[in-house]
């Protein structure tokens, strides 16, 4: 199953069009590329290294068997030639491997929840390009690269699946700076059909619930949001609702208790809220969210806009949609950030598109392990071998350092072999 994962890769870089000009090219494009993603996919910065010498004592390596490229370039080569790749090329490679499972199992009876958020990959006071979004930090400008990662997430999904990356970046030559909300702008814009036929509703911080884009995603048929609203950033919202009297608010209350644990749950709704004081402003539904444990100790409180049909019989469904944006940042960016990926680490900058090249390969490894998981029973097994995924891929890079696997399967099974605790014979 990880070959025909990894097949994927490779027939999407066969098909981009290799963007060398010249005589002198020693390697396929395809081999370039694969040899580049193999690093961020077994996360082991020396993999290419130790294949160069199994292949001088072999001649054979695991790039060969397991990745499919058979000369092993250089550092160098191989960040000349990505930098040269388009990163919107690459986007299409996330739906080709969305492809390969059933996306029904995110799908709610609501329609599929997207969580948008925002990362950054790439910062130097030294270093930049003319797409480096600019920051003053300390009088000194602070060059950074970042990304709009859209992801699909589900209550009873263990894992965000990210969605192709929409890049924070400058145009080309003008000092306008680009922003995450922009992004998300673009984003929507893009994927306008499918966002509709999927009935997608759309979560976010409160970086979101700002007029430009509440209007145009209330403008698509079937496209609902749940951003959180802020009273810092909505004054005019919060002015508004403390005109509402009682009898106007929607209240809910339930309690869910399970086992010893007892949440208490209360909600209060306020329908036809301007979001904002701009005369064309967006009415949205507005509404509150508390809960309790069984000693009456606040554990999370909340405040939200949104575009449902909100009712005392679907509030804490709503609500709980809502609640669920945390899942991305705990699912997905914790664990790309610290938790094995190393995204925000500066791997590297290049001319033109090197960076975004990069953190692409590095979402796209993130994918394609969810896929595995989701996908194949040893690699399933092996990950529950080993909570931390960091001591994961420093076990399975020591192993490819020494031994040539020729399949997927047999290195699984090798290394699952050896993970598992050993039975007494006693
Ligand atoms: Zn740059």
């Amino acid at each position: 199953m990880i070959e025909a994962l990894i097949e994927t890769v490779r027939k999407r870089f066969d098909g981009m069009g290799d963007p060398r000009k010249g005589k002198n090219i020693s390697h396929s494009f395809g081999d370039v590329c694969m040899a580049g993603y193999s690093v961020f996919h077994l996360q082991s910065p020396s993999f290419l290294a130790h294949q160069e010498r199994l292949q001088k004592k072999f001649s054979s390596h695991n790039g060969a068997t397991l990745f499919g490229f058979k000369e092993i370039p250089s550092d160098n080569q191989i960040r000349n030639v990505l930098d040269q790749v388009d990163p919107e090329d690459l986007k299409g490679l996330f739906e080709d491997l969305h492809a390969k499972v059933d996306l029904s199992s995110f799908k709610a009876e609501e329609g599929l929840m997207v969580a948008l958020d925002g990362v950054y990959f790439f910062s130097s006071e030294k270093i930049s390009c003319q797409c480096c979004l600019k920051r003053d930090h300390d009088g000194k400008v602070r060059h950074y690269h970042a990304m709009l990662v859209p992801a699909l997430i589900h209550p009873e999904q263990k894992c965000a699946l990210p969605m192709a990356p929409e890049f924070i970046q400058n145009a080309d030559g003008t000092e306008k700076q680009d922003c995450e909300l922009n992004s998300a702008k673009r984003w929507c814009a893009s994927q306008k059909e499918w966002l509709s036929q999927n009935k997608v509703t759309l979560l976010g911080d409160d970086l979101f619930s700002r007029g430009p884009i509440v209007t145009q995603l209330m403008s698509y048929p079937n496209v609902r949001f749940i951003f959180v609203a802020k009273e810092t950033s909505h004054s005019y919202l919060y002015q508004w609702i403390r005109g509402y009297e009682p009898v106007d608010i929607e209240s809910y209350k339930t309690t869910e208790t399970e086992g010893q644990k007892k949440r208490i749950y209360t909600y209060k709704v306020y329908h036809k809220v301007p979001l904002n004081g701009d005369l064309k402003s967006p009415e949205v539904t507005y509404f509150e969210m508390e809960v309790v444990d069984g000693k009456g100790k606040r554990i999370y409180f909340n405040t939200f806009v949104t575009n449902h049909q909100v009712t005392a019989k679907n509030i804490h469904k709503i609500a709980g949609m809502g609640r669920n944006r945390w899942r991305i940042e705990n699912e997905a960016f914790n664990i790309l950030k610290t938790k094995g990926y190393n995204l925000q680490h500066n791997f590297g900058h290049g001319k033109k598109h090197l960076s975004n090249v990069l953190a692409c390969f590095n979402l796209l490894a993130f994918l394609i392990h969810h896929l595995s998981e989701v996908l194949c029973e040893t690699y399933r097994k092996l990950r529950a071998c080993y909570g931390a995924r960091v001591r994961f891929f420093q076990d399975i890079s020591f192993a490819l350092s020494f031994q040539i696997f020729p399949s997927w399967d047999t290195f699984l099974l090798f290394i699952l072999d050896i993970s598992q605790p050993r039975k007494s014979s006693n």
